[in-house]
């Protein structure tokens, strides 16, 4: 485990210093199957875990979804014509190039926030609608739904059992702190929780990982990162140097990945590879 009484510096340690990673780093890229792997663990190669929350430990997807169909059933006049599949398909082609451009800084979160259901009711063909009070109805429900993905709180809870732990995630400061008021196990047991929207940038952007690293005193090879973004969470981790756990609930598609990272569907998976 590391040694809290000596913070260490990622630009000044020496990667070489473990003499096991040149041989890991040499790797071809391989395709990963899902096979738990008992003969290979990373209990002697990592002193921290830090997890994603979105999509990782909580299930954003399930929350989204019924607040929209929520949104829909109390908006039937407004959102009647549309299945829930197309209201969600419909919010996602507005919200995700909001995010996106949020997320490369391009425009500030509030844009995100106050632009998306007035953008959404304008694709529909709704202007009339009251879109900051559908925005506020969405953000209510949403909250309403949240819930752990199936497996996660145990496995978190046993993995905190032996090792430090962090959570590092992008999404709006505000709503992540409300998320971990709803479920204070999560940062009860943890040693760091960073919004990355703290540190001016969001994943993948290699200052949040610089950032967490620092704050959580482990050389970054001595980090797993356990997330299901391949590009915020296993290509950011991955050029930071942590190991990643890419939790692939819809499968790998074909992605391939270098020694440092494999891919799980279940999390008893997750646990045997610790
Ligand atoms: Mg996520």
């Amino acid at each position: 485990m590391s040694n809290r009484s000596a913070p260490l510096s990622i630009k000044n340690t020496p990667c070489s210093s473990d003499p096991s990673r040149d041989s890991r780093s040499s790797r071809s890229p391989r395709s990963i199957d899902f096979r738990p792997v008992s003969t290979s663990t990373l209990s002697n190669d990592i002193d921290f875990v830090f997890f994603d929350v979105d999509d990782t430990l909580l299930d954003h997807s399930h929350a989204e979804r019924h607040a929209l169909a929520d949104v829909r059933s109390r908006y039937l006049a407004v959102f009647g014509h549309l299945s829930v599949d197309e209201l969600q398909q419909t919010y996602h082609e507005i919200n995700r190039p909001l995010w996106e451009k949020y997320s490369s800084g391009e425009i500030e979160k509030e844009i995100v926030k106050h632009d998306r259901f007035p953008r959404l009711l304008n694709a529909i063909d709704a202007p009339h609608a009251d879109a900051a009070r559908i925005g506020s109805v969405y953000l209510q429900r949403y909250a309403e739904h949240w819930k752990y993905v199936d497996g996660a709180r145990d496995t978190y809870a046993e993995i905190a059992e032996r090792y430090r732990v962090g959570v590092l995630t992008n999404g709006f400061a505000e709503v992540q702190a409300q998320k971990l008021k709803k479920f204070p196990e999560i940062r009860d047991r943890a040693d760091v929780v960073l919004v990355s929207e703290e540190t001016g940038h969001m994943k993948p952007h290699p200052h949040v990982f610089e950032v967490a690293a620092e704050r959580a005193e482990v050389t970054p090879e001595r980090i797993l990162y356990v997330g299901d973004s391949w590009r915020s969470d296993v290509e950011g981790g991955s050029r930071a140097g942590w190991h990643v756990a890419w939790f692939a609930r819809s499968g790998v598609n074909g992605q391939e990945m270098n020694g440092r990272t494999f891919a799980f569907q279940d999390w008893s998976d997750l646990l045997s590879r610790l």
